[in-house]
């Protein structure tokens, strides 16, 4: 039987009040597509949304608000 290693995981951490759980992004300039049916009593329904981001994307702490760009590159390796 394998011996089962544990694994250390490095936790981002926000410098400036120690927050690792929430993060935010916030784009600049971003066209949004949003597509609608009408319905039979002539209300409307979205059904899909696009998202195209046209300028910088910064990443803050969720919790002190703090810009994070530092990390930004990390944070977008690991999202899954
Ligand atoms: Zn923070």
């Amino acid at each position: 039987m394998a011996t089962r290693k544990t694994k250390i995981v490095n936790l981002m951490t926000c410098p400036f009040c120690e927050n690792s759980s929430e993060f935010f992004e916030v784009a600049e300039d971003a066209l949004i597509t949003t597509y609608y049916s009408q319905n039979r009593d002539g209300s409307f329904t979205a059904n899909d949304q696009s998202f195209e981001i046209l300028g910088n994307v910064q990443l803050f702490c969720g919790n002190c608000g703090e810009n994070l760009d530092n990390f930004h590159e990390r944070f977008r390796e690991m999202i899954f």
